[in-house]
């Protein structure tokens, strides 16, 4: 059993300012450390009120507190939890403090301990943490807003090059012109890489991709991917092959589609010899797709950065080099909105395995494979037709406008749903319409395809060209005459879809 003397010193040096008062709010006993907080001698806080301690605005009210205290019988709680308490300084000025009470019963009387601390400091970093905690939430979305506004507003002029470089690829026979056309057709391609990444990113980062959860089968995707990455493997002497039994699972299969896009460009990218496979395993509720590869590997310390912004493997920032390293993190992304998870298995020298692991279906999947890009279907020999171009950037219609001319056709390009419909009036119909899909104000071009097909009795087959190919694939009928032609469109890839599509004279 301690002695009280010692019981004494404790209280005297603890580390926190306690001070015990009666139910009138008397100061019975005070240590060093009150004396040291609120900056008075210990004799003048002895028989003192406590409302010496407590700003002004406070006294009225501590009496009943201390009353509600009492009559609860005295429990060891917190003072004032949820509220902001503060302390009054014998200088007058006021510090945030946190009391805890607890009862002590003398004599049939009940005593109020109270263990007041300064945590003025305390404040100060959370206020600073929660200052710089919204600095950066600020400069997260400046940086987000930045990059949706730059990379938007790269696109059209962008758009306009590539079709203007298709242009003068056919106009011009001169073999160095050529040649640096050429050069200029890789460069742009290059910057359409980056951009469409981007745009990517900023979509993902902005909310706007929003899963459409499906069940589908699994072996149908894998073989258009096969198909699609096909002329690239052959390029680098890769074999690229699937395997596994049809399994199907339930995920957003377009979404799924652009994950496994961008593992197998990377499987591809990084080997040199061998092989890539797109492996298909059943394992209890869940699907494991896998892209694995006989490349370079990724060394273990890179594994958990490889996902990350802009990081490539033994490559500083900036450095020139094929890929800008967004192609994970664009994966990472995606396999979070998808609540699906990647793992990754890799070995210098030997080759890497992608694992994404997706839920099985819930019912049965739709039979039909995804729709492949038209921009891919073969093309058919190009003829010269009537065709109506309706695009609100004034430089990209000019832009179409030459490169569908070169190409040999009577091309009428107008703005607005307005003109579209008055020149298909002066015209008498068009064989063939291109429109864009967003027209500003003017609606989708979805909308002024539906109008021109009501207005003109000729049948006519259209192209829809957008950058937002979710919305307009949901929004898309089943009208075997519509084609959708993606974001920045490739000037060879549009003539051969126009061709494709004119009727057969
Ligand atoms: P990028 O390929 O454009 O550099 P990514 O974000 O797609 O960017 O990949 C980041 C890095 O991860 C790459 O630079 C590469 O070093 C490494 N990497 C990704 N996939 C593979 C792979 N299949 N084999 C080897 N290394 C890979």
């Amino acid at each position: 059993m301690l002695s009280s003397t010692l019981l004494g010193s404790v209280l005297e040096s603890a580390p926190d300012a306690i001070v015990i008062i009666d139910l009138d709010g008397r100061m019975l006993f005070a240590n060093r450390q009150m004396q040291a907080l609120f900056g008075f001698e210990r004799r003048e806080l002895l028989d003192a009120n406590i409302d010496l301690l407590l700003p002004e605005r406070y006294r009225a009210r501590h009496a009943e507190h201390r009353l509600r205290f009492a009559s609860g019988g005295g429990r060891v709680r917190p003072m004032g939890s949820g509220r902001e308490l503060f302390g009054l300084h014998r200088s007058g000025s006021e510090f945030p403090v946190e009391i805890s009470l607890s009862p002590i019963h003398d004599d049939g009387l009940l005593l109020v301990a109270a263990a007041i601390r300064d945590v003025s400091e305390h404040r100060q970093a959370q206020s600073e943490l929660l200052e710089a905690r919204l600095a950066a939430d600020r400069a997260n979305s400046a940086k987000s807003r930045f990059l949706a506004t730059a990379s938007h507003d790269l696109r059209q002029p962008l758009q306009s090059l590539g079709l203007l470089n298709g242009s003068l690829r056919r106009l011009i026979r001169d073999a160095d012109a050529l040649e640096a056309l050429n050069q200029q057709e890789t460069a742009i391609a290059s910057m359409a890489r980056l951009l469409n990444a981007l745009l990517d990113i900023s979509k993902l980062e902005s909310g706007a991709i929003r899963a459409d959860v499906a069940d589908f089968a699994v072996t149908p995707l894998f073989e258009l991917l096969c198909r699609e990455f096909q002329p690239m493997a052959q390029a680098k002497g890769l074999t690229l092959l699937w395997s596994g039994r049809e399994c199907s699972v339930r995920s957003d299969p377009a979404l799924v589609g652009q994950i496994l896009r961008n593992l197998i460009t990377n499987a591809v990218k990084y080997t040199t010899a061998g092989r890539v496979e797109l492996r298909c395993v059943a394992s209890g509720e869940r699907v494991l797709i896998e892209v694995a590869d006989t490349g370079i590997g990724i060394a273990a310390e890179h594994l958990d950065a490889i996902c990350d912004e802009f990081y490539q493997v033994g490559v500083p920032t900036n450095a020139a080099r094929e890929g800008y390293g967004l192609g994970l993190s664009i994966v990472k992304r995606l396999v979070d909105l998808l609540g699906l998870t990647l793992t990754i298995r890799s070995e210098p020298g030997r080759g890497s395995v992608f694992g994404l692991a997706i839920p099985l279906a819930r019912g049965k999947a739709a039979d039909s494979p995804p729709a492949a890009d038209p921009a891919l279907a073969p093309a058919a020999a190009p003829r010269q037709a009537r065709i109506l171009l309706v695009e609100d950037d004034a430089g990209v219609r000019d832009a179409t406008r030459l490169l569908l001319r070169v190409a040999g056709h009577a091309v009428v390009a107008v703005a607005t749903r307005e003109e579209a419909l008055a020149a298909a009036a002066t015209a008498g119909g068009f064989e063939l319409v291109v429109s864009d899909y967003h027209l500003g104000n003017d609606g989708s071009g979805l909308e002024v395809i539906a109008a021109l097909r009501e207005c003109c009795p000729a049948p006519f087959n259209a192209i829809i060209v957008t950058g937002d190919t979710s919305s307009a694939m949901r929004e898309l009928p089943q009208d075997p005459r519509l084609r959708l032609l993606s974001k920045p469109v490739h000037a060879d890839k549009l003539l051969a879809l126009v061709g494709e599509l004119l009727p057969p004279v």
